[in-house]
């Protein structure tokens, strides 16, 4: 009998499942709305209901085990989650014994980004390594560290909140207490900041700003010229620390990639020492929105051994 596991991928906005093969195959797909605003129990039981409806699908095969991706903090060994400004009412509550109850099956529960990581490395751009670092832009900025093939953790499970090192040292506030977070400087949502104090339209989002630069846009150029220093500021700081063969990025302004790149790249280079003389790639994620869901799946069938 052929073995399965199930992936589980909460987001802000959709919550999606898929049965996927050890091979990487995807073998059904659940897609549905996050109903975060209906409560805790709602989720829980969206989330359960769609495993649940897989199960059925895929009874012919072996299931492995259960994968669930997570915006926010996970304190890996009490299955908690921390800090997620999507999901308040689970601050604190035993979501994964909750879920392994409901289910009777096993649960591994990881942190999106870091699943997102882990994906791309089992199937995605990060497939010839072992050792990658992921950053997604989108409304924040999120980070997973693979490591000898292994989502990185830290002590608790903290680790990998790339979003949140320091690119200027008296930048824009954040969120968590600090000034000049990556995430403040180079999201989705900083880049049509930028816009509006560029008297870019006041609405505008990053994707106008993109096609303003496309039709020759100064001021929208220019933005993207500062998105890609502040990227290379903290990648140079990633690239010091850790050595690693293979730095992705991911997320809505992936497509300006020609406008901020060049220079991501010429910052990396001015401040890494390591990144001048070590051969160092900087790419484009390949997964897009997929990776979280294939990294969820992919944990059950890490833990196995497989
Ligand atoms: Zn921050």
């Amino acid at each position: 009998m052929s073995d399965y596991t199930i992936g589980v991928d909460l987001g802000g906005t959709n919550l999606r499942a898929a049965a996927v093969a050890r091979d990487g195959t995807m073998l059904a797909k659940i897609a549905g709305r996050a109903q975060l605003t209906q409560g805790r129990d709602t989720v829980i039981q969206d989330i359960v209901g769609a495993i649940r409806r897989l199960m059925e699908d895929m009874r012919a095969r072996n299931l492995i085990g259960v994968g669930i991706g997570v915006p926010g903090f996970i304190l890996i060994r009490e299955g908690k989650i921390i800090g997620s400004n999507n999901l308040p009412e689970f601050e604190d509550f035993p979501i994964q014994a909750e879920i392994e109850r409901l289910l009777g099956e096993k649960v591994i529960l990881e942190n999106d980004a870091n699943a997102a990581a882990l994906g791309e490395k089992w199937i995605g751009a990060g497939r010839d390594v072992d050792d990658l670092v992921l950053m997604t832009l989108g409304t924040g900025i999120g980070g997973g560290i693979i490591s000898g093939g292994k989502v990185l953790h830290g002590y608790l499970g903290m680790a990998g909140e790339i979003g949140h090192i320091t690119v200027a040292a008296d930048g824009n506030p954040c969120g968590c207490g600090n000034r000049g977070c990556l995430e403040k400087h180079a999201s989705a949502t900083a880049i049509a900041a930028m816009g509006r104090l560029l008297h870019l339209g006041d609405g505008i989002t990053s994707e106008e700003i993109y096609n303003l630069a496309v039709a020759g846009n100064e001021r929208a150029r220019m933005i993207f010229t500062a998105v890609g220093e502040y990227l290379g500021i903290a990648l140079a700081g990633l690239v010091n620390i850790f050595n690693f063969p293979l730095y992705l990025l991911s997320g809505g302004p992936l497509p300006a990639w020609d406008f901020f790149a060049p220079s991501m790249f010429a910052e990396v280079a001015r401040r890494s020492y390591t990144y001048r003389e070590a051969r160092t790639r900087i790419e484009k994620a390949t997964l897009g929105n997929e990776a979280g869901l294939y990294g969820a799946a992919y944990l059950p069938f890490q833990q196995a051994g497989a």
